[in-house]
């Protein structure tokens, strides 16, 4: 039978020469592909309180929406700056080259709501903590973090979890 990791593809050279982008397209299009994800995203949170899940942009959102609608939470959007409309509250992080910032609305998250946090790919975690660091800003209580894929080389689980984060992934 088919695992998670059978579903991605690897693109070279995109965005740019050098890097094997880890394409899951491909797992989303597949509908047994989708559900075995989102069905093993959800696992390690079975019986847990959860009142939020958070999607980073963009692939976080499609994972999110199908996670919040199975759990029966809210779903709420962490954005690239300048994306989202209503007052907002920013947190900066380093790429390879520059920096980028991360938005979230200021009233999305109640202090001590229950957050669950999702994306696709865990990398260096500069945008998971950026993420994270927004939500504790408004008092979010972090359950877990959860990604379809880890590149362990880049040092993202270790990242999130010095910040005291459980981190989840279904393959690396
Ligand atoms: P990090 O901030 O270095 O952990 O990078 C993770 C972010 O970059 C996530 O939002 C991912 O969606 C995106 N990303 C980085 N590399 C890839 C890739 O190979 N495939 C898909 N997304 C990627």
């Amino acid at each position: 039978m088919k695992t998670v990791k059978d579903y991605i593809r690897t693109i070279v050279d995109f965005p740019h020469e050098g890097i094997m982008f880890r394409d899951v397209t491909t797992l989303f299009a597949d509908p047994r592909g989708f559900r075995m994800a989102i069905d093993q995203m959800l696992h390690p949170f079975a019986g847990q309180e959860i009142d939020k899940v958070v999607g980073l942009e963009a692939r976080g959102f499609i994972l999110g929406g199908a996670i919040a609608h199975q759990l029966s939470t809210g779903f709420v959007p962490i954005r690239k700056k300048g994306k989202l409309p209503g007052p907002v509250i920013s947190e900066e992080y380093q790429l390879e080259y520059g920096e980028a910032v991360v938005e979230l609305h200021d009233d999305a998250i109640s202090a001590g709501e229950k957050i669950l946090v999702v994306d696709d790919l865990l990398a260096t975690g500069g945008t998971a903590a950026a993420g994270i660091r927004l939500i504790e800003r408004l008092g979010g209580e972090i359950v877990g973090c959860s990604f379809i894929i880890d590149l362990p080389a880049l040092g993202g689980r270790k990242k999130l979890e010095a910040m005291g984060m459980g981190v989840e992934t279904l393959c690396e």
